[in-house]
């Protein structure tokens, strides 16, 4: 029987109502709590006039009020809107504005920038939470930092139209209301990484999100609903942590660990202190872990799976990872067009292919077609474009008809990614199309070159972009980040890629940094790259 995403939030409550729903920091809250809170936010917002079909904003890390929050927005039919609270004013109004957002709900530290940042978008009401709003030792305000939580919380100034999250739960009484839905209405503007560009806004409908999170659950067969606990580390104003880190385990009534901060030492201290089973991350987290002296003194054996996707996970890490937990990551693939996942690596019945994103998800379908912008799918083995189908599959962009129509064809969405397939059916990433290097005729993917650079036993992170060549039109130049202590010269890196790569591929150039752009999710941002070195040229 298919379920709305907040009917799972219902089913769980009704199994397990004495569950560990939320986790922040020590502080849990049960599937009944939990289910509390979210009638007393419908009561609220209710109050405050949302409506169904009525954008509601979200600005928060990942606190217990982000969780209740989506859940409402979710029951009362309104469409939440996630936004990632490093962005700047200038990103924001665009996100708010794009998706018309009448209500926010942010934290206190973001309040007054808020409450400034109001008149320019059509946002009336402003609800704001404070971290100290749940923490798990409330008598202890001698403890400098809750003190200064509450200190933070009490000096925003009032304004109108603006609410205290705790004040508003405690003052509405839970309501049963449920808004009747299509599943076609549209549950969700999420905007995308902005890893090529400005972030585009993704109509996801309550068909995606919530065939996304059965097919989700249909790649775990055999686990036990009610019986596991998840790292909630990804953000959930990204959808992947809104999937796999949110939604998948609210629907199994699992538990989640809140980790608003999620950087190598408090991911292991939360690892460690919290036992989690399972870990949905990203490249970058699995990168800081394994480079945190802190991972020798970590026991990482409770971990019985994790996943990465978003970016590639350089095979080197994956295996550090694994050596030092004892578990398996599997690799996948998604996008936001797709809410998100749309491949993966099998956790059961099946082999796993290191480097691989895996095997399409129940119901989706996967093809590699020509480059060219063609619908010829390609032999096995021979890259193209992958192109996906499903359920999952977005609605279409937000006020974007001609990116719609260029990414969506047939129910088909273009993914902009290349790829190929094996002989097994296992998809591999190479690179996306507006990444590629053409260098001297032939096709170069960078990523290749950033593996080659990774195997080096002296470099942290590495990432490669074309820049414009007199004879080959375009070369590769590498940007490095050596790990602690390390020293290598330029040469010596080319020289390490010419014994791998076959001579078109090699860099002609290594430039040594201390760190890489990086998108908020973590993403390396090779446009910023680019975009240094088109300015240094000119
Ligand atoms: P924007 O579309 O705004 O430029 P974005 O594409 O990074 O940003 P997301 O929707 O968050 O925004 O990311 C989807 C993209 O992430 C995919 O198209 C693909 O390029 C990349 N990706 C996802 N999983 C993997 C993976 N396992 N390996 C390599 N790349 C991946
Ligand atoms: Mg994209």
């Amino acid at each position: 029987e298919q379920l709305f995403i907040s009917d799972f939030l219902e089913r769980s409550v009704g199994r397990f109502p004495d569950n560990t729903a939320l986790n922040f920091q020590g502080y849990k809250v049960s599937y009944r709590e939990l289910d509390r809170m979210v009638r007393s936010m419908v009561a609220c917002l209710q109050g405050m006039g949302v409506k169904k079909g009525d954008s509601v904003a979200i600005l928060l890390p990942n606190v217990i009020p982000c969780v209740v929050a989506y859940y409402a927005i979710m029951r009362l039919g309104a469409v939440a809107v996630m936004n990632n609270p490093l962005y700047t004013d200038r990103e924001l109004t665009h996100q708010f504005n794009d998706s018309g957002a009448v209500l926010l709900i942010t934290l206190d530290l973001l309040a007054e920038r808020m409450v400034a940042l109001r008149s320019k978008t059509g946002i009336k009401k402003i609800i704001y939470t404070s971290i100290g709003d749940y923490l798990p030792f409330p008598k202890n305000l001698l403890f400098p930092l809750v003190a200064k939580r509450k200190k933070m919380a009490a000096s925003v100034s009032p304004a109108p139209d603006l609410y205290k999250w705790k004040a508003m739960i405690a003052s509405h009484a839970p309501s049963d209301f449920r808004e009747e839905l299509d599943w076609d209405d549209v549950a969700m503007y999420q905007y995308t990484g902005g890893t090529t560009g400005v972030s585009k806004g993704v109509m996801l409908t309550h068909r995606n999100l919530s065939c996304q999170a059965q097919q989700a659950t249909a790649w775990f067969p055999g686990l036990e609903e009610g019986a596991e606990s998840f790292v909630g580390a990804l953000p959930f104003f990204h959808i992947f942590g809104l999937t796999t880190a949110m939604n998948l385990p609210v629907s199994m009534g699992w538990g989640i660990v809140l980790v608003p901060k999620p950087q190598g030492p408090q991911l292991l201290e939360a690892i460690q202190k919290y036992r989690p089973t399972f870990a949905p991350l990203v490249p970058t987290m699995y990168i800081s872990m394994v480079h945190d002296p802190a991972i020798d003194k970590t026991d990482l054996s409770c971990l019985k799976g994790c996943f990465s996707g978003s970016a590639p996970l350089p095979v080197e890490v994956i295996r550090e990872f694994e050596k030092r937990s004892g578990s398996v990551i599997a690799e996948g693939f998604g996008m936001t067009e797709s809410s998100p996942v749309t491949h993966v690596n099998p956790f059961h019945g099946g082999p796993r292919k290191v480097g691989s994103i895996g095997v399409p998800i129940s119901n989706t379908e996967a093809r590699i077609v020509d480059l060219a912008g063609g619908v010829t799918e390609m032999p096995v083995g021979e890259v193209g474009e992958l192109v996906v189908r499903g359920p999952q599959v977005m609605k279409g962009y937000l006020n974007r008809e001609d990116a719609t129509a260029e990414t969506l064809c047939d129910g088909w969405l273009h993914t902009g990614d290349i790829a190929k397939m094996d002989e097994d059916g296992y998809f591999y990433i190479v690179d996306r199309k507006k990444d590629m290097i053409i260098s001297g005729g032939y096709n170069v993917y960078p990523r290749d070159i950033d593996e080659v650079l990774f195997e080096n036993p002296k470099v942290q992170e590495a990432c490669t972009i074309g820049i414009p060549h007199a004879h080959r039109g375009e070369a590769a130049k590498a940007f490095v980040v050596l790990k602690e202590g390390e020293t290598a010269t330029e040469k010596e890196l080319i020289d390490y890629c010419s014994g791998k790569l076959a001579k078109y591929k090699w860099p002609v150039a290594v430039s040594f940094r201390s760190d890489l752009p990086k998108s908020t999710v973590g993403k390396i941002l090779r446009k910023d790259l680019r975009d240094e070195e088109v300015a240094k040229e000119t």
